[in-house]
């Protein structure tokens, strides 16, 4: 058990976890400068990168790396220097610090250690995301990055694949329409929101069915995050009353196919056999 209180000793060492910008440098925010100027020490992925945006923002601190690769030997470092009562200030290239990237094993170390790890608040490019994509966002899956490799890929998608929510990935543009093939192939063409650039200059939302997206996505650079739908529920909607709901999407002026693939969405019946016997039936009235 271990219980923090993190403001009843300020002048204390103690960890914060810095979101930076994801692009737009006007997002940093005056919590997130005073934090930075308020440390004894900043942790960061790349001194280099890192170095270049603190300049920027007027601070001169002295930088230590703590990455991927180097996580582990870097946490006890950084537990040394609160034990000397340091502040220690964690940052990534981009985002919140932890968020599919280093972190974790440090705020691990520190908290059980009894040191106060206080977040402070920030851009995440999931949640900007997210929030755009028109998909539902009242229960939501972050997965952050699928495997590089299509195989493993797979495996985790059908791990994710009947679960109700809004799940969200992040990938690198280069691997994109192989992982848009792959989430199609085991996901099947659920609706899905491609989100560019986020709060940069070129940001932008590509919003609709896999299939209608893919064809354009081999132009697209950038980075970029892949909202998907969660898996359509069966809902107590009968095949019938699925039917008639197409028909009057259809009689309000969708057409045929949309009406059918919009009413068995959310009623897990296939949209082709919805489609059918919505046309069988206008048949049967005209005739009539
Ligand atoms: N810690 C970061 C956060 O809080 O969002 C994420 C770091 S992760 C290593 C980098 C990935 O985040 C990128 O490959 C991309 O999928 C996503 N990302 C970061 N910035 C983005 C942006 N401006 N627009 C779209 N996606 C972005």
């Amino acid at each position: 058990m271990n219980r923090q209180k993190s403001f009843q000793n300020e002048n204390g060492p103690a960890v914060y976890l810095v979101p930076t910008p994801i692009g737009n440098l006007s997002e940093i925010s005056p919590r997130q400068k005073e934090a930075l100027e308020n440390a004894d020490v900043i942790a960061c992925e790349d001194t280099r990168n890192s170095g270049l945006l603190l300049k920027s923002i007027g601070i001169h601190k002295p930088l230590i790396a703590h990455h991927e690769y180097n996580a582990h030997t870097s946490s006890t470092g950084i537990l040394k220097l609160l034990e000397e009562g340091k502040k220690v200030a964690v940052i990534s290239d981009a985002g919140y610090p932890l968020i599919s990237d280093p972190g974790s094993e440090l705020v691990r170390l520190a908290s059980q250690a009894g040191y106060p790890v206080i977040p402070v608040s920030g851009s995440n490019a999931a949640l900007n995301a997210l929030v755009a994509s028109g998909l539902e966002t009242s229960h939501f899956l972050f997965y952050g990055f699928l495997d590089a490799k299509s195989v493993r890929r797979k495996k985790e998608l059908e791990s994710l694949k009947s679960l109700p929510y809004t799940v969200i990935f992040y990938e690198a543009p280069h691997r994109i329409e192989k992982m848009l093939e792959d989430v199609k192939e085991v996901f099947g063409d659920r609706q899905i929101c491609l989100a560019r650039e986020l709060t940069k200059l070129h940001e932008e939302f590509l919003r609709g069915t896999i299939s209608k997206i893919l064809p354009l996505v081999s132009q697209l650079k950038g980075e970029m995050v892949v909202v998907v739908q969660g898996c359509p529920q069966q809902t107590d909607r009968s095949f019938e009353e699925t039917v008639r709901m197409a028909s009057e999407l259809a009689a309000s002026g969708i057409k045929p196919k949309q009406a059918a693939a919009k009413a068995s969405e959310e009623s897990g019946f296939s949209k082709n056999e919805v489609y059918q016997e919505m046309m069988r039936q206008k048949k049967e009235q005209e005739e009539q």
